[in-house]
């Protein structure tokens, strides 16, 4: 045999935000792995064996090997649910939390000044 092969399988807790709406998101996931060490009395140093995983003496190194195999395991975007409807494109509100969020139309920016002034009153008063 030229190596170890090296089966696995290991749970990491993930944390995160949920890339629509930014919800905390504690989730768990289980990664299954399998890789083959070879020894390291031999040359592996040449050209398309790069790649290989060495034993080192007696010893297996699988930090490597656990981080690329939770790393790919990770979803790319995570969210808190599939369907999540995310934020409020005008207030930022979690629609989740509020799905019949509406908001009046906005005034017309021709009319703004208009408001400013009426607020200017009602201070006064
Ligand atoms: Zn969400
Ligand atoms: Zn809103």
């Amino acid at each position: 045999m030229e190596g170890v092969l090296v089966t696995g399988s290991a749970s990491a807790e993930l944390a995160g935000e949920c890339a629509r709406c930014l919800e905390r998101i504690d989730d768990e996931i289980e990664v299954r792995f399998q890789e083959l060490f070879v020894y390291d009395d031999q040359d592996y140093s040449s050209g398309e064996d790069d790649e290989v995983s060495m034993l080192e003496g007696d010893l297996v190194d699988l930090e490597t090997l656990l981080r690329d195999a939770v790393v790919l395991a990770l979803p790319f975007q995570p969210l808190c649910e599939d369907d999540c409807p995310g934020l409020c494109p005008d207030c930022g509100a979690r629609l989740k939390d509020d799905p019949d969020h509406s908001h009046e139309e906005p005034v017309d920016p021709r009319w703004a000044g208009l408001a400013a002034l009426k607020q200017d009153e009602q201070d006064q008063d």
